[in-house]
C-alpha cells in the first residue's frame, strides 16, 4: 500500500498524525527517510519507532559537507561545503509513504531538503523541479515523463570476476524466462510500493534488461526511478545478483541508458497539449519545447549524463545518441518522436543513471520552457542511421554532435544559463564541483589500454 490518505489535506499536523497511525497499523518498526545528492546516489536515514512523530515533523539531518563527496565517497579536493557547513534537514513529504515490501517491518518516505527554518532549501534537487513544474504551470502547461531504465544482470564469482548473468538475445523468452522469479518479485515490490511498470523487456547486451515506467508527474516519475533502483538492486543481492546501471560496464557490450518520455498537458494534467497544426503534427507548444531542448541539448546530456564513463555509452552507432537531431522512430536521434502517426511525444535518449533525476527533468522542462518562451522551431526531423553518416555528410546536414567528454559536457551545463538558473545557486555549482572533482581523479589514473598502446612502442 503506498500513500497516506489525508483527512485534512493541507494541514500538516494532521496528516502527520495520519500518517502516524498508518505507521502503527502497518507494523512498521523502522522509517527510511530518503533523498538524493548531487552523486546521484540514493541517501537515507532509519528512524526507529520512538523517533517517528520527531522524524515526520522535523526529518533526519544531514551534514552539508557530505553534499560535496563524490560517487566513490571521497570529498572534493575544493569543498564548498567543509566540515564546518552545518546541517540540513530530509523532511518527508508524507504522501509519498510506501512500505518496503522486500524489507517487512520497514517503512519509507522521500524527502525535501529543508533549511532550519524549516523552508525548502534551494539545494533541494526535488525543490528545484517543484519550481519548473510551477513556471511551466504559469504558462497553462504541465508535463508527463516516463523514464525508461535500462540496466544488466551480472554475477561476480569468488576471484572477483564479473560475468554477465545470461547470454540470451535481445527480446528474447529465454531472459525473461531465466530470470522470472526475480521479474515478478521486481514487479511486484515496484507495484506494492506505487510504481507502476507498463512492460519488462530484454535489452541486447547479455543479461540486460529494460523496464518500462508509466508517465506520472516530472516530481513522481523522478521519485519512481530513485524507489525503481533501489528495489531492483536489493531483490538482485538477493539472489546472489549484481543489478548494474553503470553507463558502459564494458567497451564491446550495450550501455545502459535512462531515456525519459516526455509530453504537454494542460495545467491540471488533463487534456493533452501535443498535437496540433503546427509543422509535422505537433502542438505548437510541444515543436517549441522540443525545439528547447534540441537547443540546450550539450547542458542537458551534462545534467543527465555527468559522469566519466557515460561519455563511453554516448558513441555513434550505438543507439545511444552521438548527434543534436530530432526524427521519427529513430534510435540514432538524440530526441526520438516514437511514430508519425498517434499522437505526439518525445524521447531524449541522452541520459543515464549516474545523474540525478531530479535534476535531470528540472534542466529539460527548463529548457523546454525556454523553447516555448522563445518560440523556437526544431526544424525538420533527421533521416537515416546518424551514427553510420560520415562526419562531412553530417555537417552538410547541420547535424552537430553532443559533448564528447564529462569535461566538455559539464562546461556545456556552466555556459547555459537557462540550465544553471533552474538549477538554482546550489545544485547547479555544487552538481559541477563534484563531478569535476570524479572526473579530474580520473584522468590522473593509468590504464589497462595506455600500458597496452604505449609501454613497449615508445
Ligand atoms: N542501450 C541503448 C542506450 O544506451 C538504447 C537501446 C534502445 O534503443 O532501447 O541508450
Ligand atoms: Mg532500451
Amino acid at each position: 500500500m503506498t500513500g497516506v490518505s489525508t483527512t485534512a489535506a493541507g494541514d500538516p499536523q494532521s496528516e502527520q498524525t495520519a500518517l502516524l497511525e498508518r505507521l502503527q497499523a502497518d507494523g512498521v518498526t523502522g522509517l527510511w527517510i530518503v533523498w538524493h545528492d548531487y552523486a546521484a546516489r540514493a541517501c537515507a536515514k532509519w528512524m526507529p519507532t520512538g523517533e517517528f512523530a520527531g522524524a515526520l515533523r522535523r526529518g533526519g539531518s544531514f551534514c552539508h559537507a557530505n553534499l560535496n563527496f563524490s560517487t566513490d565517497d571521497q570529498q572534493v579536493p575544493e569543498p564548498h561545503f567543509a566540515a564546518d557547513a552545518g546541517d540540513f534537514f530530509a523532511v518527508p513529504d508524507l504522501a509519498t509513504y510506501a512500505q518496503l515490501p522486500y524489507r517487512p517491518g520497514i517503512g519509507r518516505v522521500l524527502s525535501y531538503l529543508r533549511d532550519e527554518g524549516g523552508a525548502v532549501w534551494e539545494g533541494c534537487p526535488r525543490g528545484r523541479l517543484d519550481a519548473v513544474t510551477a513556471a511551466l504551470a504559469a504558462h497553462g502547461l504541465s508535463a508527463q515523463a516516463a523514464y525508461e531504465p535500462e540496466f544488466s544482470l551480472f554475477t561476480r564469482d569468488a576471484s572477483g570476476a564479473i560475468t554477465p548473468a545470461d547470454h540470451a538475445t535481445m527480446y528474447s523468452v529465454e531472459r525473461i524466462d531465466r530470470h522470472h522469479d526475480l521479474l515478478t518479485r521486481i514487479d511486484a515490490a515496484l507495484q506494492a510500493q506505487g510504481v507502476r511498470v507498463i512492460q519488462i523487456g530484454s535489452e541486447y547486451g547479455p543479461g540486460q534488461l529494460e523496464i518500462n515506467l508509466h508517465h506520472e508527474s516530472p516530481r513522481k516519475a523522478a521519485d519512481d526511478i530513485v524507489t525503481f533502483r533501489e528495489t531492483v538492486k536489493a531483490l538482485a543481492r538477493e539472489d546472489g545478483l549484481i543489478a548494474s546501471f553503470m553507463p558502459k560496464p564494458f567497451a564491446h557490450l550495450a550501455g545502459s541508458g535512462l531515456h525519459v518520455h516526455l509530453s504537454l498537458w494542460d495545467a491540471d494534467g488533463t487534456e493533452p497539449r501535443n498535437d496540433g497544426d503546427a509543422p509535422h503534427g505537433f502542438s505548437p507548444q510541444l515543436s517549441a519545447f522540443m525545439a528547447g531542448i534540441l537547443a540546450h541539448a550539450p547542458a542537458l546530456t551534462g545534467v543527465g549524463a555527468p559522469s566519466v564513463n557515460s561519455y563511453k555509452r554516448l558513441l555513434p552507432g550505438s543507439w545511444a545518441p552521438a548527434h543534436v537531431a530530432w526524427a521519427f522512430g529513430n534510435r540514432a536521434a538524440l530526441v526520438r518522436v516514437p511514430s508519425a502517426h498517434g499522437s505526439r511525444r518525445f524521447e531524449f535518449r541522452a541520459g543515464d543513471h549516474t545523474g540525478n533525476p531530479y535534476l535531470f527533468l528540472t534542466a529539460l522542462l527548463a529548457a523546454g520552457l525556454d523553447g516555448i518562451e522563445r518560440g523556437l522551431d526544431p526544424g525538420d526531423p533527421a533521416s537515416g542511421d546518424l551514427g553510420h553518416l560520415p562526419l562531412a555528410e553530417l555537417q552538410a546536414r547541420g547535424v552537430g554532435l553532443l559533448p564528447r567528454t564529462v569535461d566538455a559536457a559539464l562546461d556545456a551545463v556552466e555556459a547555459d544559463d537557462v540550465v544553471m538558473r533552474a538549477l538554482g545557486p546550489v545544485c547547479g555549482p555544487e552538481m559541477l564541483r563534484v563531478r569535476r572533482a570524479e572526473a579530474a581523479r580520473y584522468h590522473t589514473q593509468v590504464s589497462a589500454w595506455e600500458r597496452d598502446v604505449y609501454f613497449e612502442r615508445v
